[in-house]
């Protein structure tokens, strides 16, 4: 019996599943993917999750708002989320982060929003999962989470840890990670050539590593451009055991470890 894997980010209450969901989890655990972890954009997500979490043994839910939501959403949004973190399939603050990529309208919006979704992991002790994505050629997304980041620390509201999600450098950020105690996510685009993942991860050790799919998007080479889904880890794992000069069982065996005592999930 080959190790269990934990899909730690997928979307999937997204339309893209509608068609056949109980498909896709039924192909994650034949695939040996037996515990998926649901990041929240909006308040309606966190419902839909909550819900999927009722109806499928192995699912848990993040509360959070999506950085390129915030605009879109009541005012009071927010101040959902703190009542609901006392259900037990509840497991992450996110997805919350930077993202300057579609759009630097809201970067006051996105970075107030950050610092109380990371206020808000620390209290309660959840771990904090976060969206990082930059214009082409810039870094000011990074700069502006290490430092929110390190500002909330020092605050001492509580223990801050958690996940940079979809991992892709820039190549300083690794050591900035790990300095804040958090991890890296990796998904399909450590299977993309000239992603320059692999590089970006360089001094990152495998226990500060954990797999995602970011599902429905970027599915992993041979699927890219199709719909991604939680059974296509594997081949995220099989990618990470090359880079390394592991084998696949090591990997999973170790990034299985660190997302179960990470989110504090259930042995399998
Ligand atoms: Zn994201
Ligand atoms: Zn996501």
């Amino acid at each position: 019996m080959p190790e269990s894997l934990v899909d730690t980010h997928v979307h999937l209450y997204a339309t893209a599943y509608d068609a056949d969901r109980d498909a896709v989890v039924a192909r994650a655990a034949e695939a040996g993917v037996t515990q998926l972890i649901l990041p929240a954009v909006d308040i309606a997500s966190i419902h839909a999750s909550l819900a999927l979490a009722e109806r499928h043994l192995g699912v848990f839910v993040m509360a959070g708002l999506h950085p390129t939501y915030l605009a879109e959403e009541a005012a009071d949004a927010f101040d959902q989320i703190e009542p609901l973190l006392h259900k037990p399939s509840i497991v992450a603050i996110g997805e919350t982060g930077l993202d300057y990529y579609w759009s630097t309208d809201h970067v006051d919006l996105q970075q107030d929003s950050l610092r109380a979704h990371a206020r808000l992991a620390a209290i309660y002790d959840l771990p904090l999962v976060l969206h990082n994505r930059d214009k082409q050629g810039r870094e000011d997304c990074s700069r502006d989470l290490v430092r929110i980041l390190r500002d909330v620390k020092s605050e001492g509201l509580g223990p801050l840890t958690g996940v940079f999600h979809c991992f892709g450098g820039p190549e300083w950020l690794a050591a900035d990670v790990l300095d804040l105690g958090f991890h890296v996510g990796l998904g399909g685009t450590l299977t993309f050539k000239n992603a320059g993942v692999a590089d970006a991860i360089d001094g990152i050790p495998l226990d500060r590593i954990v797999l995602e799919t970011d599902g429905p998007y970027l599915a992993p080479t041979p699927h890219r451009g199709t719909r991604n889904e939680p059974a296509y880890v594997p081949l995220v794992a099989q990618r990470l055991a090359e880079v390394r000069g592991l084998t696949v069982d090591e990997v999973a065996r170790v990034t299985t470890a660190t997302a179960r005592r990470l989110f504090k999930l259930p042995e399998g």
